[in-house]
Formats: C-alpha cells, sequence, structure tokens
C-alpha cells in the first residue's frame, strides 16, 4: 500500500510553496534506539523564514475571506486523511521519536481531537451585537484572525504539539508558519505539511521550516509574523518571550513542568502506585506533564515507595519498534547525560537508589529514588527522564506546601480516598491543571491546558480558549447615513 509520503519527493526538502530546496542544507532523521538514519530532512534558514513569512502573509488574506464552513471542511479532511493513514504517523512516532506503541498511538488519537475540535471552530458564533450608544449605529465586536502565526514545537510529543497549534490557528482563518525540532522534524513537521497538502489546503498558507534555534529564533523576530505560539524549554521561551514583546507580537508559551503527584494517607496504594509508574515512566518521563514529584504522606511512604519500586523494576526497556517494551531510549546522550546527572547529584546529597540508577546507551532504567529532599537536585530541577523522586511529608498542609515550592505550575494529581480531601487540595494547589484520583499526564482537546509561573502564560489550548489564542477582537459601527460633527 502506498503512504501519504511516498506520493511526493519530500526527502532533503522543506514544504514552503511546495516542497523545495532550502538554504541551510540538509540533515539525517535518525533512530534514536538504533542510531540508523530513516531519511533525510531539508533544514531552513532565516532566508527561508523570511521568504515563507512573507508568502504566508499574502496568502492570509484570502484564506481568511473563504467561509467558515469552507475552512472547516479543509481540516475535517485532514482528519480524516489522518484516520486512513494513521499506521505511517504510529511508525514515524516510533522510530525517529523512540515512542513505544501505545504512546504512538495515543498521540495520534489526541491529534484527531485537536483536528475534530479546530474543524468546529470555524463554524462558530465569532462575535457579539453590542448596544448602540446612539439610534441608527450598529456596533458589533468580532473575532479576527491574526495574520501569520509562527509554531515553535518540541520533539517529545512532536505530532501532537505542532498540531494543537497548526489546525486551530488555520482553522480561525490564520496563516501558519512551523518550525518544528530537527529530532523530529518528520514526525513533527513533514508529516504535518503532507496531512494538510492532501487535505486542499491552499498554497502559501502552511510552511514547515526544520531548524535548530536559527530559523527559530529569525521566526520569533519576523516582521509578518503576529503571533508567536512556542512549546519547549523554560530557558528558550524566556528569549522567545523577550523577542515577542520587543517586536510587540502575541505570545504563547507552553513551557516546562516539575509535575506533584499527591499520594493521602487514604489512598489505594495498588492503584496509586500504578499512577505514579505511569505518570513517571510513560514515554521515558520526556513529557512536560510528568509526574517529577512523587509527594507522599509518611504514614503509606514505605508501601508506596515499595510497590512502585516493584513496578519500575517490571517494566522492560529497549527498541520500541522490534521489542515488546514499556520504555524506549532517550531521544539523544546529553539528555541522558542530564538525567544521569541529577540522579547522581541526588544520590550524593543522601537519597537513595530504589529502582534503576543505571543505563545502556540511552536506554535509561525507569529508577525510582526515596528519602528525596526539597533541596535535592531531582526535586529542584526538571529531569525529563524516567525518574520517580519520592519526598515524605507529614501531613496534608506540608504536602500542599511542598508542591508548591517550585518555580512552575504545570499539572499537579492527587491520590485520596476522599474526594472531599482532594477538591480541597485542588484548591491550594498553584497550576494550570489539577487531576484527582489520576496522574498528571492527560490531554482532551477541548479543556483549557497550560500553566503558570515558569510553565508559561498558558491555559490556552482548547476549543474555546483557542478563540481568545489565535483571533483578536475588532470593534465595527455601521451608521445607514454618515453625519456632521461639531468641527
Ligand atoms: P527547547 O526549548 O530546547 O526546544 C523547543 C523548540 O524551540 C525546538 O523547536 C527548538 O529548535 C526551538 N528553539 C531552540 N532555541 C531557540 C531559540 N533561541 N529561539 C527560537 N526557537 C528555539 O525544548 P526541548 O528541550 O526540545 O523540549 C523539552 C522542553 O519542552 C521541556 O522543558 C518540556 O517540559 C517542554 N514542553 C512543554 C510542553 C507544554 O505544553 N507545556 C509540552 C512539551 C514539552
Amino acid at each position: 500500500m502506498t503512504e501519504l509520503l511516498d506520493d511526493v519527493s519530500w526527502q532533503g526538502k522543506i514544504y514552503s510553496n511546495g516542497w523545495t530546496t532550502a538554504h541551510g542544507g540538509v540533515l539525517d532523521s535518525t533512530e534514536p534506539a538504533t542510531g540508523a538514519v530513516l531519511a533525510q530532512v531539508g533544514l531552513a534558514d532565516a532566508d527561508d523564514v523570511a521568504a515563507a513569512t512573507a508568502r504566508a502573509a499574502q496568502a492570509q488574506a484570502e484564506w481568511a475571506a473563504q467561509t467558515g464552513p469552507s475552512r472547516a471542511a479543509v481540516i475535517r479532511k485532514a482528519a480524516a486523511v489522518l484516520a486512513d493513514n494513521r499506521a505511517e504517523f504510529e511508525r514515524w512516532l516510533v522510530r525517529e521519536g523512540g515512542a513505544v506503541p501505545g504512546k504512538a498511538a495515543f498521540e495520534v488519537d489526541l491529534v484527531l481531537g485537536e483536528l475534530w475540535e479546530a474543524a468546529a471552530l470555524p463554524t462558530q458564533p465569532w462575535g457579539h451585537l453590542l448596544p448602540s450608544s446612539e439610534p441608527g449605529r450598529e456596533s458589533v465586536a468580532r473575532r479576527v484572525p491574526l495574520g501569520v502565526v509562527g509554531v515553535i514545537s518540541p520533539w517529545n510529543f512532536p505530532l501532537i504539539l505542532s498540531v494543537r497549534a497548526v489546525a486551530p490557528a488555520l482553522a480561525l482563518g490564520n496563516a501558519v508558519v512551523l518550525k518544528p525540532d530537527v529530532q523530529t522534524a518528520v514526525s513533527g513537521g513533514t508529516l504535518v505539511a503532507r496531512l494538510f497538502e492532501a487535505a486542499g489546503l491552499p498554497d502559501g498558507l502552511l510552511h514547515v521550516l526544520p531548524g535548530d534555534a536559527g530559523p527559530g529564533a529569525a521566526l520569533a523576530e519576523d516582521p509578518n509574523v503576529a503571533m508567536i505560539a512556542f512549546t519547549g524549554s523554560t530557558a528558550v521561551g524566556r528569549e522567545v518571550g523577550a523577542t515577542a514583546g520587543r517586536t510587540l507580537k502575541r505570545v504563547s508559551l507552553e513551557l516546562g513542568g516539575n509535575n506533584a503527584l499527591i499520594v493521602l494517607d487514604d489512598a489505594d496504594l495498588e492503584i496509586a502506585s500504578s499512577a505514579g509508574a505511569w505518570g513517571a515512566f510513560l514515554h521515558q518521563g520526556q513529557v512536560c506533564m510528568t509526574a517529577g514529584r512523587h509527594i507522599v504522606l509518611e504514614s503509606v511512604a514505605d508501601e508506596y515507595l515499595d510497590r512502585l519500586a516493584k513496578r519500575a523494576q517490571g517494566l522492560p526497556v529497549g527498541d520500541p519498534f522490534t521489542g515488546q517494551v514499556a520504555l524506549g531510549p532517550l531521544i539523544n546522550e546529553r539528555q541522558r547525560d542530564n538525567v544521569h546527572r541529577i540522579v547522581e547529584e541526588t544520590v550524593g546529597a543522601g537519597a537513595e537508589v530504589m529502582a534503576g540508577g543505571s543505563y545502556d546507551g540511552l536506554f535509561y532504567q525507569p529508577t525510582v529514588l526515596a528519602g528525596v529532599t526539597t533541596s535535592m537536585p531531582a526535586f529542584r530541577e526538571e529531569i525529563f527522564g524516567p525518574v520517580a523522586p519520592v519526598v515524605v511529608v507529614r501531613d496534608e498542609a506540608e504536602a500542599v506546601a511542598v508542591a508548591n515550592n517550585t518555580e512552575y505550575g504545570l499539572v499537579a494529581a492527587v491520590q485520596t480516598g476522599s474526594p472531599e480531601r482532594g477538591r480541597d487540595l485542588a484548591r491550594r494547589l498553584r497550576t494550570g491543571i489539577v487531576h484527582i484520583n489520576d496522574q498528571t499526564l492527560n490531554n482532551d482537546a477541548y479543556a483549557p491546558f497550560g500553566g503558570t509561573g515558569a510553565s508559561g502564560n498558558g491555559s490556552r489550548f482548547g476549543s474555546q480558549s483557542s478563540w481568545d489564542e489565535f483571533t483578536q477582537w475588532q470593534w465595527v459601527t455601521f451608521r445607514d447615513q454618515a453625519h456632521a460633527f461639531p468641527f
């Protein structure tokens, strides 16, 4: 059976006015599990960015003038193309991204949800009739597109983190220039371009320019770009935010997390430890929503630790394309070395390894650390690896204080036998998202997603929020007849 990418000549190219040669050269797309070269992608530079944004600005006006139903039809078609070709997308997520097949399927399901929600946007009401301050004048507030939206996305959930901005931005009448991370340029970029191309998106509206910091910074700087939707690290988010401030762009920052999973003394520990393992180890812990701090009441801490460590020891790690594994490889050596540094420094400061703590190549064993305190690196830093640091606290008040003891504020989760205690805690946790009797990794395309503090200025994605994010208000008044003024 031919696949979507078989129908076009995409290797070594970028997608900008069709599949074109990039000025930045060509880069191998490699498989982290084996080091094999999977394909070649084009690398964009600042000139490619400038050409793309200029063309996007041209194409946008016509797209915005199309009817809502006709824009919706293109997004619906993209969802249908994805559903028909999901095996191809999942294979790239597994091989290029190091995802286990279940994570890849989960990601494609999330993307379908994003596309369905985005397709519903253009046919929703898009403004208000305002009271008139004078007879004979009609007054309207309406939502209009921003223009060209620059999307910068990371490698860890490459497809969803590109599409969750690309799809609503297009649906609401914007053009998009997407710069995916080079490590997942195909799954977060080439495939997104091909999806919308196959869905019949008119020319010039979507440009996909894989590249590193250079083209990313050029996009943030570009005068044709009205908004940057950035997902990535807090350090780079600060830079992108500063550039957007200086160049007067709207900016959406979805940044890092260091998320608490609180286990109260009335929790079912079999379930809580399972939630803890899922929250800590899914996709090798390389998720902004990973449960990075397990905060457990002291009366149940030993049993929680014991159960979590046993679960960690039972999870096979290896090549997700060829083996039946629960965890695949980390994305690169730099990431692995950083994970291991944090583990070693934390153990050096007095924590104890209950499971894992070692690696082979890019395969890091799921790791459980006991005796972690709030001053240790595994508590303070976002690890972005399969490591569950467990902190023991006396009571609920201390659990809340410890959970809030971070500059991040993305997600928190609570395990408790009492829904009332959970509700009360949810009110006291300083995060953009809280889940009671769940773990930290959740995404619904229709729910506002995002964090506070160093996790960004988010809570912006998700259907209703997409209107706030990707459009701006315009106040328009109409008089049947003009009239004279005192001057
Ligand atoms: P990163 O910030 O290094 O890279 C993210 C993107 O920014 C990439 O496309 C990269 O090429 C680009 N980039 C790098 N330097 C740039 C610059 N100076 N100007 C413009 N663009 C630049 O992030 P990463 O380490 O690849 O991704 C992991 C981080 O992303 C983690 O901190 C994780 O928590 C965060 N993340 C957040 C969310 C969320 O929704 N809040 C989701 C996924 C990942």
